[in-house]
């Protein structure tokens, strides 16, 4: 379904939303500039500056010296917890704005951006806040002669390369961790989504973080982004973004100064329904899995696997759900789905919709654009899905369900690990024993029981196989951004040796 107002010429910014004036589009340095783009329109918001490789060596010499030389690591996590729980602050503070700064440039639905995301960014501050001052290492039990014990000290200088699809929640899950760890930043936000970026770094000024703490670098992966992933100066990469570019940051990271790197790829997510699945919930699950926030998320329940005695009335729930969806501008409070991020994205995921209906998949719902304006597209359900299919084996990342019949768990485990990705996956049934068989076999690093989607900062989430390594949230993620140090002495005349 679409909303009235989104016929394509109408879908005018004026009707939802007082856009407020642009304020940060410049970079700390100056550059040329690129267009931020808003999705309803495919017409220009405004220009932000571009950074290239002498903009990225610019910033990383000031987060060299902060690091090197400034107050930044040296302060008591205490005192770091205490800047950034202002600066968590500062964004409730501005969250209509930050929220409306996503919306127009991501497409993403303003009340997800208001009610979520951006206040998610305060909340991950928040929890590294307070583990800023409980960094220590451990007494190490030498042999004779020896004592010793470990520092955890901050990694360095860390390089963030950020995707455009949760710009806020990308530049935190990495931010919070590194800067209460006590390390400082160059952050490359996405090309497709400057904005919200520039606004945190003022934000970050404001809570009082030292100059050259944090810098962001709007600019292009091959350029700004690739000279971050293979500086001499930067001691760790932090990535989110497709596995063919995680691979060329690896390789840029070996061939360099071989800095550690951590990559959060793409997926293929299964979402197992089994046949004692209450039908109404099931479907819930596996329909908000794959068409929240226009299936623009990495962990998203793109191959669902139903049961053969469920699977008609799971198919049924799906065809209505996606009836009653609201495709439409994402300021509408009556809208479920926004627009594709950019031409780019909108122009692929019809591409695989194209794939999908020419290897003979059934295509249950939706399958095409909305209106000739802006880059809106039905919720798209595919059944009768095969796993050599294009769709089943590359990742969308559009509003398309890729959907399977299964008999046994067994088929249905080895059909679900039957992907080169292993990020997320789900199970639901109310037998205990296949929930917990399920959530073991699968080779994925984050598995839902009886309900999707649901991250939290506290829970370590990231690839198992081509999906990535390292881990972002919970206190896992905070060892990423530091390392260990041990210090050795010998101990002379010790009553005990
Ligand atoms: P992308 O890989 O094209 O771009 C990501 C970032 O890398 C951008 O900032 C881009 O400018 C930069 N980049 C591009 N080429 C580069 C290069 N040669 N060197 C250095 N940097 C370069 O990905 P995208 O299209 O922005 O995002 C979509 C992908 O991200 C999807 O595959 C999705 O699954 C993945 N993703 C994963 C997670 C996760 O947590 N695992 C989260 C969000 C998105």
């Amino acid at each position: 379904k679409m909303a009235d107002h989104c016929n394509g010429s109408s879908q005018s910014s004026e009707s939802f939303v007082n856009i407020p004036p642009i304020k940060f589009t410049k970079l700390f340095i100056d550059g040329k500039t690129f267009e931020a783009i808003d999705p309803r329109s495919g017409e220009a918001i405004t220009r932000v500056s571009e950074g290239d490789k002498e903009d990225v060596d610019l910033a990383v010499k000031a987060a060299r010296l902060a690091f090197d030389n400034g107050p930044w690591p040296r302060l008591s996590g205490s005192e770091r917890g205490r800047i950034l729980m202002k600066f968590a602050d500062l964004i409730e503070q501005n969250i209509e704005e930050l929220a409306t700064l996503e919306a127009i440039n991501g497409g993403k639905l303003f009340s997800l951006c208001k009610f979520m995301e951006v206040p998610g960014a305060a909340m991950t501050l928040r929890y590294y806040a307070g583990a800023a001052d409980k960094i220590y290492g451990t007494v190490l039990k030498l042999s004779k002669g020896l004592q010793g014990y470990t520092l955890r000290e901050p990694i360095g200088v860390v390089g963030a390369i950020l995707p455009w699809n949760f710009p806020t929640t990308m530049f935190f899950i990495k931010a919070a961790p590194a800067l209460a760890a006590g390390c400082t930043m160059v952050v490359k936000p996405a090309e497709q989504t400057p904005l919200s970026a520039l606004y945190y770094a003022h934000l970050a000024k404001l809570a009082g973080i030292p100059d050259g703490v944090v810098n962001v670098v709007n600019g292009f992966g091959e350029t700004a982004g690739a000279a971050i992933s293979s500086h001499m100066d930067i001691d760790k990469v932090s990535f989110t973004g497709s596995t063919e570019v995680g691979r060329k940051i690896m390789m840029a990271a070996a061939a360099s100064n071989l800095k550690p790197v951590s990559l959060e790829l793409g997926g293929k997510s299964p979402l197992l329904i089994f046949d004692d699945a209450d039908v109404d919930e099931a479907a819930k699950f596996a329909f908000d899995g794959i068409f929240t926030s226009k299936g623009e998320i990495c962990v998203a329940s793109s191959r669902i696997y139903v049961q053969e005695g469920i699977y008609d009335k799971i198919v049924n729930k799906l065809i209505e759900k996606a009836n009653a969806w609201v495709v439409g501008d994402p300021f509408d409070p009556q809208v479920n789905q926004g627009p594709q991020t950019d031409k780019n994205q909108f122009e692929k995921i019809l591409s695989y919709i194209e794939h999908g209906k020419r290897e003979g998949a059934t295509l249950l719902t939706g399958g095409n654009r909305i209106g000739q304006k802006g880059y809106y597209i039905q919720p798209t359900i595919f059944a009768d899905v095969k796993e050599d299919m294009i769709i089943a084996k590359e990742e969308i990342f559009g509003p398309v369900m890729s959907l399977m019949k299964f008999k046994t768990m067994e088929e249905a485990i080895k059909r679900a690990n039957d992907t080169t990705y292993g990020l997320a996956a789900g199970v639901i049934t109310k037998d205990l024993n296949v929930a917990n068989t399920v959530s073991r076999s699968i080779r994925a690093g984050v598995v839902w029981m009886n309900c999707y989607l649901l991250l939290d900062v506290g829970c370590p989430y990231g690839g198992y196989k081509m999906s990535g390594f390292g881990r972002e949230n919970g206190m896992d993620s905070f060892n990423e951004y530091l390392q260990t140090k041990s210090v050795v002495t010998p101990i002379h005349d010790s009553p005990w040796h």
